[in-house]
């Protein structure tokens, strides 16, 4: 499958869905090869990573808001202890739900105790990280977390992150609004420095001299030592089992909305996950040459994160507008609400990705499922489909469909 010419076109010169009205794409130009030339500086490694940009499907057809985006362009805001880097609306225009995070705590790096206006839901996608938390009516969480694992923490939650032993931790946040920057959050170092000594005397009941020594510009990211027993940190915290809503969710060991030879399709809402009512997400494992059925999503856009393989997704808008980008590890893509769209596994190795959402339930519509639902006689009338091929089509929504 894989051509010599990474920049080769993806598939054969169509000849189905290669309209000629209006004259658009490459599949027109036949008689015509020099409307194809390039004669401008050029940068292979990139053109290399989206073949399907610069030799679109004979489908695609006019452009779009720019949907495909990286923490690979990202840059990266580094200290001792951890980095981090961001997309946030100012980054990736039509991100506007959703700003996304990447961070990496090294073992005993400490992510300081803060909290934003926003909520926060995160992913980890290697090494284990320590979580501490306390609800809005007072009841305090320490947990663990490791690859697979999710947290959500309502706007407003005070919280903490610290990489443990031996690889740190590493993982992916998603707030609930794009404009929500991680360097724009409200630091326990911050308030400290910025509030009068008096007053922090008044407020703890201890003399001035007490805060002689802290610290006067925020931490952020610090190195730490690595916490010990996690009982022995509940115990310290005063966590009573039960008494807290959970904090943390077992995605990647959670019961599967869909699965076939295909994949899978794990979710966590509001309805499996309750402290999550503003962030819903899908957990997507594709094999190869199967594909993330065509569908779309009437409540949220959709926000992707990328973890492992490859893959092209085509977006198809009102006008019409239909454009196929690609997508590899550590990608992002949104889709926005209702826009219909497909991701395929282009490559020899298994895709995984995340949908993200922000809504308390996850929603999708099947384009199979509806076309099951509807007198064959009527689709037949529109797509020219006789009723013995629609009777083969899949009879629910799949998920994934598998390579056939
Ligand atoms: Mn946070
Ligand atoms: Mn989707």
């Amino acid at each position: 499958m894989e051509s010599t010419d990474p920049t080769a076109p993806h598939h054969e010169t169509p000849t189905l869905g290669n309209p000629d009205l209006p004259p658009e794409g490459e599949g027109n130009t036949l008689a015509d090869p020099q409307s194809t030339a390039m004669t401008g500086p050029r940068n292979p490694v990139i053109e290399s990573q989206f073949p399907s940009q610069l030799h679109a499907p004979g489908t695609d057809i006019s452009t779009q808001p720019m949907f495909w985006s990286s923490f690979n362009i990202s840059p990266r805001r580094v200290q001792a202890g951890g980095w981090a880097r961001e997309l946030t609306r100012q980054d990736f225009h039509i991100s506007e739900e959703i700003a996304g995070v990447n961070m990496y705590l090294q073992a005993g790096g400490i992510r300081e105790l803060h909290w934003h206006q926003t909520a926060e839901w995160a992913v980890m996608t290697r090494g284990k990280c320590r979580v501490t938390t306390l609800s809005r009516d007072g009841r305090p969480s320490v947990e663990d977390v490791e690859e697979g694992d999710l947290w959500f923490f309502p706007a407003g939650t005070p919280h903490s992150l610290q990489g443990l032993g031996p690889d740190g931790a590493e993982f992916v946040l998603a707030f609930d609004d794009g404009d929500q920057s991680e360097s724009n959050t409200l630091l326990l170092t911050d308030w400290f420095a910025h509030t009068p000594p008096d007053v922090l005397a008044k407020n703890f009941g201890v003399v001035q001299e007490a805060f002689a020594d802290i610290p006067l510009h925020n931490l952020w990211i610090f190195p730490g030592d690595e916490p010990g027993d996690l009982a022995q940190d509940q115990a310290d915290a005063g966590v009573e089992w039960g008494a807290a809503e959970p904090i943390i969710f077992r995605l990647s060991r959670s019961q599967p909305l869909h699965e076939n030879s295909g994949g899978s399709i794990r979710i966590a809402d509001s309805t499996n996950f309750p402290l999550s009512n503003t962030v819903a997400a899908a957990l997507v494992t594709v094999e190869p040459g199967s594909m993330r059925e065509l569908h779309w999503h009437p409540n949220a856009d959709e926000w992707q994160y990328y973890l492992r393989g490859s893959a092209r997704m085509t977006v198809f808008d009102t006008g019409p507008h239909a454009n196929t980008t690609d997508f590899r590890p550590g990608d992002v893509g949104v889709v926005r609400k209702n826009l219909g769209h497909y991701v395929e596994n282009t490559g020899d190795d298994v895709l995984q990705f995340l949908e993200v959402f922000r809504t308390d339930r996850y929603e999708e519509v099947s384009l199979a499922n509806w076309l099951a639902h509807v007198p064959p006689s009527l689709v037949a009338a529109h797509l020219n489909i006789d009723e013995a091929t629609l009777a083969t089509f899949p009879r629910a929504a799949q998920g994934i469909t598998p390579l056939r």
